[in-house]
């Protein structure tokens, strides 16, 4: 009775209750997308989990209630007939539960409001406190299948590169090869790309996040493509820098020193170390190289349900690496007015070593 659901949702669910009996509350209202998936596969748009010691239900609308029902059973399924709102508080009702739990980051601060006043008027004794990032932290840390759906969501990825250095030429826009480049990944069985993907050509090449335009490439210019798939929900995400015919200076040194810092944190990299250090030792090598104010954001950053999660990898991060975490490795040289190159690959720590689900080429960036 107390989890009726099966692997892996089952020891999810384990791993939140005990996390809700350290942290002193009773029932934990899950409403995150994200969330919801993780702990009981549920990826429509409007559910929200409520997680007690004993139990555990999905409250949907009549749009998803027989889905629900036939994936996760009837003793987990419930219809919130009157709104997720108005479930909640009886649900909070009948298990007397002294605190309830919402997800301060993912439940707006009217919805909290709202929920706060049902909860005051329905006369329940029940305590609303905020909460931050349980379920998340328990997703940093990957178990097989999600690992498994992030290697075959890589391997997509590294498809899509290996695509575009087929189809680029001189002349070719932005826009038409970063279109090729999602056209291949879901023809080939990605499921929405879990970004607008990135490819910045010439001087865009200096903006971290440019948008793919009309823009044409031209010879021995670098053109940064950052593209990712998913595939049962969970992303990849990947970088390489291609230049058309050659690589001319400075690009060929910035290349190199951004070669240079990514495999050094690729290599570095141990289970137990901060994630502050993991960025310093990319970092140092970029510094060391003259190029101290060109790498303008963090190392990295978790990948998972979503493409960015926990663990936070940055010189700022408090995180500790863990096995079984997965994050991107993306230092990056920008020249204002000149162009960039970063280059990137999503990697899983396992027995204390980093591990690349992408196997693209790096070495041979002229095409
Ligand atoms: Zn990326
Ligand atoms: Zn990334």
């Amino acid at each position: 009775m107390s989890n009726p659901l099966p692997a892996p949702y089952d020891a999810r669910i384990e791993r939140v209750r005990r996390e809700l009996k350290e942290r002193g509350i009773q029932c934990l209202l899950v409403s995150s997308r994200e969330n919801v998936r993780y702990l009981v596969g549920f990826s429509g748009s409007a559910g929200w989990v409520l997680v007690t010691d004993n139990d555990i239900v999905l409250a949907t609308d009549a749009r998803y209630i027989e889905q629900v029902r036939r994936d996760l059973g009837n003793s987990c399924a419930r219809l919130a007939d009157a709104g997720l709102n108005a479930f909640a508080v009886s649900y909070v009702a009948t298990c007397e539960a002294a605190v309830l739990g919402f997800e301060a980051e993912h439940l707006s601060y009217a919805g909290a409001k709202t929920l706060e006043n049902a909860i005051e008027l329905s006369g329940t004794c029940c305590e609303v406190r905020p909460t931050d990032g349980i379920v998340e932290g328990l997703r940093a840390v990957k178990d097989d299948g999600e690992l498994a759906a992030m290697t075959r969501a890589a391997a997509l990825a590294d498809g899509a590169i290996a695509h575009a250095r087929t189809v680029l030429r001189c002349g070719m826009t932005e826009h038409a090869l970063a279109w090729e480049i999602e056209r291949w990944m879901r023809e080939h069985g990605s499921g929405p790309v879990p970004f607008g993907i990135i490819v910045a050509s010439g001087p865009n090449a200096a903006l971290p996040h440019a948008t793919p335009g009309e823009r044409q490439f031209a010879a021995g210019e670098p053109i940064v493509i950052d593209l990712g798939a998913t595939w049962g929900g969970y992303c990849s995400d990947l970088t390489r820098t291609l230049f058309p015919d050659h690589m001319p200076p400075p690009f060929d040194s910035v290349y190199g020193t951004v070669l240079s810092a990514h495999m050094v944190a690729l290599h570095g990299a141990r289970s137990g170390m901060r994630m502050a250090d993991v960025d310093g030792l990319a970092r140092s090598v970029i510094v060391d190289a003259g190029f101290t104010d060109c790498f303008t954001h963090g190392l990295g950053h978790g990948v998972g349900l979503e493409i960015h999660e926990r663990p936070a990898v940055s010189s700022r991060s408090t995180d500790i690496l863990l096995d079984r975490m997965v994050y991107t490795i993306e230092p990056g040289i920008y020249l204002p007015g000149q162009g960039g190159v970063r280059i990137e690959d999503t990697v899983v720590m396992l027995e204390g070593m980093p591990q690349s689900f992408s196997h693209s080429d790096k070495e041979n960036p002229v095409v």
